[in-house]
């Protein structure tokens, strides 16, 4: 049996069999990073001894019956702006090079309690302030599919890591789109949940009213497992939620046809590439395959989302980021004339340009001056984006749409141009701003061998709608291969 084949929940069921040693899973995840990693560049950290003792004390640990889930055993990678205690927690940020957290985020402590073993923290852009994983200060991940190409961002190395087979899932966080584009881009499936679902205790912020954490993985019953691990209350996150709707493997069990699927008419114009307009049709086709109706609506506001979020996103980015001072956290300058001199310089040597650009503009949008025209206007315009699609959703269970206007662009032609980098997030932002889920799953191969994903977008609470929708997507499309298989895809 080819282990790294394996979804995470086949793997589960087979280490509970006893046919795979967790130790044997492990092992052969860290031989894949080892083969491929230095071409894809998706870790920051990894901890060879690290794994294997753990993954030792849960082999044991699931022979005494203290680790009993369905994802027991199961290696996992884990984004870089999540805390790790004892485990250096980079932002891929030089201000928190040597960063080690002496405590764990509320996902990993999570995951560690599902009896997951942490294979190492992933690359992403600084911050996770872009699109392509280009931002980080210390290398560019590069598309397992054609390595000339980026993995999309800012999660790439979580998603470039599960499209390599150098780990069985991951966790990425999304703050306008970071866990459902580089999903695209790779040929993954990634969700980010309904804002509060899980915890952000942990997660370094990056705009605290947008930021969620969400799994990555091969397949929609594998996000669904994992999210299933992560969907809890936490008391140390004020805008944690409880639900008591939180067994997400549910979703499998109903029939798609019972799904009423909107595509809004904006989603399908200009911008968009013909490759993905095909891929959106593609997966509307699959979904009518399996009995759900789809049809077209105006949703609106398409011009706003854009505007909106980068004010808001970058005003909270320059309020959470003030703490990187120099004192209290990472990177500090060395030769300084007095206390402001070494905040400035930390500051200035400490981020790249993109962070500095963020910090710029949210500083500005909420100056006094400026307060009312540009952050004001941006939360108005966040509130008629929430009606929006409350509006749609009185119509439809789950909106079907492109996750971004292309597939990967080629590594190097993003960042000279931030203008175009942003508005490449136009599909995305929204449900960031309205705090709903958003799933992206692989569809379709464009000419040049690159994968394309759809994303469904649902009602707060309403994840079991989207991974109805997207096993739907998943039976009528067939197997899906990743590239480190080395077989044909579709
Ligand atoms: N590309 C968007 C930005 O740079 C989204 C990033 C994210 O979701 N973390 O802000």
């Amino acid at each position: 049996m080819q282990i790294l084949e394996l979804s995470a929940l086949e793997l589960a069921d087979e280490i509970k069999k006893g046919t795979i040693g967790v130790t044997e899973a492990a092992k052969a995840s860290l031989d894949q990073i080892r083969k491929e990693d230095s071409k894809v560049c998706a870790y920051m950290t990894v901890d060879e001894d690290a794994v294997m003792k753990r993954a030792r004390e849960v082999e044991e640990g699931i022979k005494s019956g203290r680790y009993t889930g369905p994802l027991a055993g199961v290696p996992i990678a884990v984004k870089d702006n999540i805390c790790t205690k004892g485990m250096r927690t980079t932002c891929s940020s030089k201000i928190l090079e040597n960063f080690v957290p002496f405590y764990n985020a509320e996902a990993v402590d999570l995951i560690e309690k599902a009896g997951m073993i942490m294979l190492g923290k992933t690359n992403m852009d600084e911050f996770a302030m872009g699109s392509t994983t280009e931002t980080s200060a210390f290398m560019a991940t590069k598309n397992p599919w054609n390595t000339e190409h980026v993995p999309g961002g800012s999660s790439g190395g979580s998603c470039a890591a599960v499209a390599a087979g150098e780990a069985f899932l991951a966790l990425g966080s999304d703050t306008g789109g970071s866990i459902r584009q580089p999903s695209s881009y790779c040929g993954v499936t990634g969700i980010k949940p309904t804002y509060g679902t899980v915890s952000r205790y942990g997660l370094i912020a990056y705009a605290s009213s947008l930021d969620q954490i969400g799994p990555i993985g091969k397949t929609a019953a594998d996000c669904a497992a994992l999210l299933s691990v992560l969907a809890s209350y936490d008391k140390k996150d004020s805008t944690s939620m409880k639900r008591d709707d939180a067994d997400f493997m549910a979703a499998f069990k109903e029939n798609p046809a019972s799904l009423r699927i909107g595509i809004p008419k904006e989603y399908l114009s200009e911008g968009l590439d013909e490759d993905v307009r095909k891929g959106v049709e593609q997966a509307a086709e699959y979904l009518k395959e399996q009995g759900a109706t789809v049809e077209t609506f105006d949703l609106g506001f398409m011009e706003y989302t854009i505007p909106a979020y980068y004010v808001i996103a970058s005003a909270e980015a320059s309020s959470n980021l003030e703490r990187f001072d120099g004192v209290k956290y990472g990177y500090r300058t060395a030769e300084y004339d007095g206390l402001h001199d070494m905040y400035k310089k930390s500051r200035s040597e400490g981020f790249g340009p993109e962070v500095k650009r963020r910090i710029m503009l949210g500083s500005f949008v909420l100056s006094s001056g400026y307060y009312d025209a540009y952050y004001l206007k941006a939360l108005k315009v966040r509130a008629k984006i929430k009606q929006a699609f409350d509006e749609a959703f009185s119509r439809y269970d789950v909106i079907l749409g492109p996750a971004a206007p292309t597939a990967a662009p080629k590594l190097g032609t993003s960042l000279s141009d931030p203008m175009k980098m942003y508005l490449s997030d136009i599909y995305t932002v929204a449900v960031n701003l309205a705090g709903l889920p958003g799933l992206t799953v692989p569809c379709t191969v464009n000419e040049k061998g690159l994968p394309i994903g759809v994303q469904l977008i649902g009602d707060c609470f309403a994840e079991k709608k989207l991974f109805l929708a997207a096993s739907g997507i998943e039976k009528a499309r067939g197997a899906w291969t990743l590239p480190f298989t080395g077989k044909e895809t579709l």
